[in-house]
């Protein structure tokens, strides 16, 4: 029995292999497909591919800076930008620019010039951001942009305060540093910078805050020609 059933077996490989022999099996050969896969997760009706088959990116909603509160690419607002000579000049011009309409206007233009600390100091003595001398403004290039606005503009309070006013010794602190912190406040009001404003306008542990908090109480009761004809002729405020 077991010896019979070997012969059926070699007998049927026999008969697989002479088939094989009748009947090549042939493969079709074909050229590789060169169009990329492509997988797609999401429906094509959501996903809305464009001409050429690339996802579109979508857009980034602006966003408001929450330190000047203008609107602008996340991390990039041009507030943060440190000053350098065309910076300075260009907001000596805008800071100009927003207050001349009102009536404050320089007799004579004044330059400006972005400096180091170092020079600040040796100017006018130590931890000075901005100063005014002889017709200059000089301000620390140190500062960003939104640090330098409120500074210049401060300065651009006393050139006028200089240019204007007889007896520029007599009047006291309040004064002498509380109107072109005022103007610092007006300009940036004027030139839409809310927070810097309100920072003048809260500050009250420095003779710059509480001169110009009552500059600004003075400007909100009686308005600007009352601000100036206290700045112009009053030693107090
Ligand atoms: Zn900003
Ligand atoms: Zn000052």
């Amino acid at each position: 029995m077991k010896r019979s059933l070997w012969v059926l077996v070699w007998l049927s490989l026999c008969a697989v292999s002479v088939l094989a022999q009748d009947y090549p099996v042939e493969i079709e050969l074909r050229p590789p497909d060169s169009r990329p896969v492509v997988i797609i997760e999401e429906p094509l009706d959501v996903l809305e591919l464009d001409a050429v088959g690339a996802v579109p990116q979508r857009p980034v909603p602006p966003r408001v800076c929450r330190v000047c509160d203008q609107k602008t690419v996340p991390g990039h607002c041009s507030c943060f930008e440190l000053l350098d000579q065309p910076m300075a000049e260009e907001l000596l011009r805008e800071i100009s620019a927003s207050l001349n309409p009102l009536g404050l206007k320089l007799n004579r233009p004044v330059r400006i010039k972005a400096v180091s600390r170092r020079q600040l100091q040796n100017l006018g003595g130590e931890r000075l951001l901005g100063l005014y001398q002889d017709d200059v403004i000089y301000v620390n290039f140190e500062l960003e942009r939104r640090e330098a606005r409120g500074v210049i503009a401060h300065e651009f309070g006393h050139a006028w305060f200089f240019q204007h006013r007889r007896d520029v010794n007599s009047p006291g602190e309040l004064v002498f540093e509380g109107f072109p912190e005022f103007v610092s406040f007006l300009a940036l009001t004027r030139l839409g910078d809310k927070r810097a404003a309100d920072r003048i306008a809260y500050e009250d542990q420095t003779v710059y805050g509480r001169g110009a908090r009552r500059f600004i109480a003075l400007y909100r009761k009686s308005g600007l020609p009352a601000v100036i004809n206290q700045a112009l002729y009053h030693d107090d405020v």
